[in-house]
């Protein structure tokens, strides 16, 4: 994928997940959005730039590297959200190309791709794009009103339960 599409999907995946977590659509929807746009696009962006430093679908296109990010959260107490924008950036270039990323590197080079991959010169690439956006949009509602909210962290009560009822 492109920065373009890449731009695309983190603008609307910003507007669409400002609803999930507020989806009261006044003035705190607003601000939720507002609050996603930069870190997401930001994130969005960050793995080309492997394409100056490194070798491109590679360096910064890695489970290590989207670990690292989003550890500074947890650790560091900042860029909240950026690992979304880097996360989907990794799942577009997956499913939207041919090619592929190196999911394991610097262990492994192999690139992992989907053969139907839309390429980023086909007519398709914007609606490909505007559709991979609405399924992580479902996934992230999915997340949020199931599983953890994403507002503080915490679980949600049947995940909760889940979790205390574990032996540690
Ligand atoms: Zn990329």
């Amino acid at each position: 994928m492109n920065k373009k599409g890449h731009v695309l999907n983190a603008i609307l995946l910003s507007i669409g997940l400002g609803y999930v977590l507020q989806p009261s659509g006044d003035v705190e929807t607003f601000v939720t959005i507002a609050e996603l746009f930069v870190p997401i696009v930001l994130g969005a962006l960050f793995p080309d730039v492997d394409t100056a430093f490194g070798k491109h679908r590679k360096t910064l296109h890695s489970l290590p590297v989207l670990g690292v990010i989003l550890a500074y959260p947890i650790y560091f107490g900042n860029l909240q959200f950026v690992w979304i924008g880097v996360a989907t950036h990794y799942l577009l270039d997956v499913v939207g190309s041919k090619r592929g990323i190196a999911l394991f590197y610097p262990l492994s080079s192999t690139e992992y791709g989907l053969p139907v991959g839309v390429a980023t010169s086909s007519k398709w690439a914007d609606t490909f794009t505007v559709v991979i956006t609405l399924a992580e949009l479902a996934a992230l509602a999915l997340v949020q009103f199931f599983v953890v909210d994403l507002n503080t962290g915490t679980p949600r009560e049947a995940v909760g339960a889940l979790l205390t009822g574990l032996p540690v």
